[in-house]
């Protein structure tokens, strides 16, 4: 088995490894687990979806209240629990023992937000990156955003659509008509929440304010080589972009655990760029490296281990 290590954090990203578990067609298969890497934490089959929420998700949300972007990100192949994860086995109905990270993070904000004594606002974007174009998932007639920084908003998404969201299924119900709108048979989706303080309210003479903030939730698109889905065409372009970004994004990681600061590569990928200011900088991050425990999957899941460690 894998090994843990329990409360290390080593950077502001946070590396974990969830194995989801077989499906009963691959019961009939020999199960071997054999992989020793060390990460901040390893989720086997049994655990729940709030264990990977409150380890990797709750650190994220008590910060982002208090202004400091955070990311949570899954990564690992086609198959292997991405968007489980994420969303649960559905977004809008699912019991609450499976309900996904994106739902208890809106769930858990809206409540850090409530208890705080000044007015907010909160706001849903939720975009796609498609052969290194960012496409608005609620509103597919913008195909080609531009990503931006200024000096007030940080790294934002020009043109993306703003929904102000005033409670956890306000939100969810939007989030469901952009998944509604993601391309066909893929996800690589980014849900962005933004909030920021209207007016400041004065109690007793203490300013308790909200500070603005963002959270970005990230399902990867499925890491699994190019060699390996014989694609042609389009698909092997998509294919080839893809995995460009995915190694971008671990080359920004690695700098950014390992202490290259100055040499960060945000801008190798559309990607890693609108991450820039939630993932490098003052931001907290985790990164779920989804893994099959089927054999027949362990090449892609020996690979998705390596990508995870070499982000330490
Ligand atoms: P990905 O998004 O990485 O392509 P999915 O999240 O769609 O993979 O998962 C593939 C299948 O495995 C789905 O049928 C999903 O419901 C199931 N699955 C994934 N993770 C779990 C889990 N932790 N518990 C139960 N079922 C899971
Ligand atoms: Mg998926």
């Amino acid at each position: 088995p894998g090994v843990g290590r329990p409360g290390a954090r080593m950077s502001n990203v946070t590396v974990c490894v969830r194995f989801r578990p077989l499906s009963h067609k691959e019961r009939k298969d020999e199960r071997e687990e054999d992989v020793i890497f060390s990460f901040d934490k390893v989720f086997y089959e049994d655990a729940q979806q709030s264990d990977v929420y409150d380890f990797l998700a709750v650190p994220i949300v008590s910060d982002a209240i208090n202004g400091i972007n955070g990311t949570i990100i899954t990564y690992g192949q086609t198959g292997a629990g991405k968007t489980y994860s994420m969303e649960g086995p559905s977004i809008l109905h699912c019991n609450e023992q499976k309900t996904g990270l994106v739902q208890r993070v809106v769930d858990e904000l809206f409540v850090c937000l409530r208890s705080s004594a000044s007015t907010w606002t909160v706001k849903l974007s939720m975009v796609e990156i498609y052969l290194e174009k960012v496409r608005d998932l609620l509103d597919l007639s913008k195909d080609n955003l531009q990503i931006k920084e200024s000096k007030t908003q940080g790294i934002y998404i020009s043109g993306a659509t703003e929904i102000s969201i005033v409670n956890s299924s306000d939100a969810l119900e939007n989030l469901s008509q952009g998944i509604a709108n993601r391309a066909a048979g893929e996800t690589r989706t980014l849900h962005l929440l933004i909030w920021s303080p209207e007016t400041v309210i004065l109690k007793h003479l203490d300013l308790i304010g909200v500070k603005a903030g963002k959270i970005i939730l990230v399902d990867l698109a499925g890491s699994e080589k190019v060699e390996k889905t014989g694609a042609e065409g389009r698909v092997l372009d998509e294919a080839k972009t893809i995995n460009k970004s995915l190694s971008a994004l671990g080359n920004v990681i690695n700098a950014l655990t390992t202490g290259k600061q100055n040499h960060v590569p945000f801008r190798d990928s559309k990607l890693t760029r609108i991450l820039q200011d939630a993932l490098g900088g003052n931001s907290r991050a985790a990164l779920l490296c989804c893994c099959s425990p089927c054999p027949s999957n362990a090449p892609e899941s020996l690979s998705t281990l390596r990508f995870g460690t070499r982000t330490k």
